[in-house]
């Protein structure tokens, strides 16, 4: 499991100015794409490629208990309460005030491991804001400017010095032929029908795998002869404790689904097309630059001009996301199945292919020469090569000079030139510019 921080803190210490400073995915390009939402209150902070956790704005901890700040309250201390660190957000300009004092007194009884964040320490006396806060009584105070990113990244340091291994161990310890893919999407879309319906059938063995029977579940599954571990989905969660028969939906558990997989598998319903909630987990996948099948389920039900409908409307919706293959399923059915595992397939290929230098540098040569990069105010960038760097997903590196006036628009013919020329599907595809030699 990824491990939970929780900013806590009265409104206006700046948890959502630090909350962006932890979260901002470092790739652009995915940013501001129509259709993609985010979560504003649950991120993913991703150091490297190994240390990542999960952070959750639990906005405004205080608050009467009637009525919505009621209820953002109470689910502000449920998610601190799950937390494995607690960051406690104060303001350094403003010193202790009374709902500190509030909210201190509950984080003494909830008993989190809890690190004291003094915010907006800019230009203020550093020693003197520590001091005022001394009576707190906190072993670990920070100090930071969340808004001038300064403190930012000891934060960091310190957090991961004090959350636990990320004990997905178990998890994500497959064999390499094994693909860990997870269905995701908001309730009633049909995951737990679909994963029943795999576990179900014949000529498939299914087991739990060890360690995982409580929160984060796991199986291990074969169909036509080839091997996957389903992850931690509703679905699965909900197969192993019949009980919890309405599970509601939990970005976190969502994220972090999407973390230990290598593909997901975002299951839309036919009949109401593509929701807020379906854009946020669309959201977390392209973040997380996962491999990627949009399953529509429930095609059963569609008359001819539904069907049509749905497929306008579903085209347009997912433009931005062009290069995911779209398998139309019905999952009561089982109508589908096999194109699929065979879209599964073809994403996970792609997004582990290996390339060499040299026919990466035939790929850009060509490009550049079919069309080379436009002047800007008289300035023209010049790409004078690249070297592949890594996969899932496949990236790229581009050297060159002036790249600052390399266009957006450019980038993202280089991107569909790649995605053609390497038969690049189901995956998302990294270009990363360097300037000079
Ligand atoms: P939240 O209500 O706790 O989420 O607080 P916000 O992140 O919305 O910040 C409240 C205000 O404080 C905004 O106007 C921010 O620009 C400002 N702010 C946040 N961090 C800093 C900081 O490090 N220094 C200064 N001077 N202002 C900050
Ligand atoms: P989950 O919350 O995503 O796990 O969704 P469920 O699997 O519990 O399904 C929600 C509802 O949709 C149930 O009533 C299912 O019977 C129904 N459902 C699931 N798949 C299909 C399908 O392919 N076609 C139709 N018509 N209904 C479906």
């Amino acid at each position: 499991m990824l491990p939970l921080v929780a900013l806590v803190g009265r409104p206006n210490v700046g948890k959502s100015t630090l909350f962006n400073a932890l979260t901002r995915s470092r790739d652009a390009l995915v940013h501001d794409q129509p259709g993609v939402t985010r979560d504003r209150n649950y991120g993913v902070c991703r150091l490297d490629e190994e240390r990542h956790f999960v952070v959750v704005d639990t906005g405004g901890i205080a608050g009467d208990e009637e009525g919505l700040a009621g209820a953002t309250a109470r689910q502000a201390r449920a998610a601190a309460e799950e937390a494995d660190l607690v960051l406690f957000v104060v303001d350094g300009r403003e010193g202790p005030s009374a709902l500190d004092d509030d909210i201190l007194r509950w984080l003494r009884k909830a008993a989190r491991p809890t690190v004291l964040v003094i915010n907006k320490i800019d230009g203020i006396d550093e020693e003197a804001a520590r001091s005022e806060f001394a009576r707190y009584g906190f072993e670990d105070v920070l100090t930071i400017a969340a808004s001038h990113r300064q403190g930012v990244d000891d934060l960091v340091d310190e957090a991961l010095a004090r959350l636990p291994e990320e004990g997905a161990g178990e998890i994500l310890d497959t064999d390499p032929n094994r693909i860990r893919v997870a269905f995701v999407g908001r309730p009633n879309v049909g995951k737990s029908t679909l994963v029943n319906r795999l576990l179900g059938e014949e000529r498939m063995i299914a087991s739990d795998v060890p360690g995982t029977t409580r929160d984060s579940i796991a199986v291990d599954l074969e169909r036509d002869g080839r091997l996957y571990r389903l992850i931690d989905t509703a679905g699965l969660r909900r197969r192993a404790r019949v009980e919890e028969a309405v599970e509601k939906f939990s970005v976190f558990k969502t994220l972090q689904a999407i973390e230990q997989c290598q593909v997901a598998v975002l299951m839309l319903d036919a009949t109401e097309g593509v929701t807020d909630q379906d854009a946020t987990v669309l959201g977390a996948v392209l973040d997380a630059g996962r491999a990627l099948v949009v399953v529509i389920n429930k095609w059963d039900g569609l008359t001819t001009y539904q069907r049509e409908q749905a497929e306008a409307l579903l085209s347009r919706k997912l433009s931005f996301v062009e290069w995911a293959e779209v398998v139309r399923i019905s999952a009561l059915h089982g109508s589908g199945l096999r194109e699929l595992f065979k879209a599964v397939h073809r994403a996970h290929a792609s997004a582990n292919r290996e390339f060499g230098t040299s026919e990466v540098n035939k790929a850009l040569e060509i490009a550049y020469e079919t069309n080379p990069p436009p002047s800007i105010r008289g300035h023209v960038s010049k790409l004078r090569y690249v070297h592949p760097g890594g996969a899932n997903p496949p990236t790229f590196v581009v050297h060159g000079t002036r790249l600052k006036v390399l266009p957006e628009s450019y980038k993202r013919y280089l991107e569909n030139f790649f995605r053609k020329r390497f038969k690049l599907v189901g995956t998302p595809v990294r270009f990363m510019f360097r300037e000079g030699t």
